[in-house]
């Protein structure tokens, strides 16, 4: 086997069934990251708990997203895929890191300032300490490359600036600077038209949806604003199912798309469902392995716990060599 590029660590919160723009946003990403690095992906629930109201479907929400990730590609033989509470160790890096960050830096973050504006009422101290959370996950795990969109660039600049404080605090080198790897990210806009997918807006299409659930999200998507009637003639470059038609029709369909919507030579029916045959055969293929994957009941979990297991050890080395480089007794 090539020698790999390094170590990727990516972490994602227990959001339950995946949507088109997990998939195309982090899902695709993960999957072709691992013919490269040694990956390891985390299925964040303790990040969760900083905004969550209820924890009830914690459980079942890391259950189906794990399922989805497995389904998608991810090797479980190969990537370490498990739990981020089962590895309690990174709570005890982050109090560590937590002494070598200045608080200022921490409230000036605009994440920060930004959830803090979502949600004024519920700005609770692990909110603040979000980032070194997060610097904790992938130091822990001595990620030398963590794969982000260019908006996340200042949380793995967070994550190096962590780790060269404590080195330089204790005069040691054993946490190690990660290198961002830049991905080009595509927004995905949800079935609205009008803003990025997410479950929160219930914009969005899950990947593993039934055909007939596909079809029916599909026909209610927004198009071209001004084309009212089935005469007139349409604008595909401002309607998003025509932006879906780029991700899963051919070229020549969507050239086809492109000319005969500007002639009105077809309607926005015959069109989404044209639109929804093409995402549900780009599908087929990770839905049936999907539905195979589920004839085993306990299949997620003994990946997820065997995950557990492998990050542990990682864990539980970079640990000792921390807690000596700080001088802690013995
Ligand atoms: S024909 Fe298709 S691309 Fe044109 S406006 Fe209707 S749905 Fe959009």
């Amino acid at each position: 086997m090539a020698q790999k590029k390094g170590r990727v660590f990516s972490g994602a919160r227990p959001t339950g069934r995946q949507h088109l723009g997990n998939y195309f946003g982090a899902i695709q990403n993960y999957i072709g990251l691992q013919d490269d690095y040694d990956c390891v992906y985390c299925v964040v629930d303790v990040h969760a708990l900083t905004t969550v109201e209820t924890t009830r479907d914690l459980i079942p929400n890391t259950y189906e997203m794990a399922l989805d990730w497995l389904a998608s590609g991810m090797r479980p033989e190969e990537s370490v895929i498990f739990i981020q509470s089962h590895v309690p160790e990174v709570m005890e890096l982050h109090t560590y890191l937590s002494m070598v960050t200045p608080l200022g830096k921490l409230t000036d973050l605009p994440t920060f300032k930004e959830k803090v504006r979502q949600a004024p009422n519920n700005v609770n101290y692990g909110l603040v300490g979000y980032p070194v959370l997060m610097a904790a996950d992938i130091l822990l795990y001595k990620a030398t490359v963590v794969p982000v969109g260019v908006d996340q660039a200042p949380h793995v600049e967070f994550t190096r600036e962590a780790a060269r404080s404590f080195n330089y605090r204790y005069g040691t080198s054993v946490l190690v600077e990660p290198d961002c790897k830049f991905t080009q990210i595509p927004k995905v806009i949800g079935i609205d038209g009008q803003a990025k997918m997410g479950k929160s807006l219930d914009n969005h299409i899950e990947i593993a949806a039934t055909p007939e659930e596909t079809s029916k999200r599909v026909m209610s998507m927004v198009t071209d604003p001004q084309r009212q009637r089935r005469s007139d003639p349409g604008n595909p470059d401002v309607c998003n199912v025509f932006s879906f038609h780029k991700i899963f029709s051919s070229p020549e369909e969507v050239a086809s798309i492109n000319t005969e919507c500007r002639s009105a030579g077809i309607g926005c029916v015959d069109c989404k469902k044209r639109m929804a045959q093409n995402l549900n055969a780009y599908f087929a293929p990770l839905r049936e392995r999907r539905s195979k994957l589920t004839e085993n009941p306990n299949y997620v979990w003994d990946v997820l716990h065997d995950g557990d297991k492998r990050a542990k050890a990682i864990a539980e080395q970079t640990m000792q060599e921390v807690r000596e480089a700080i001088g802690l007794p013995k």
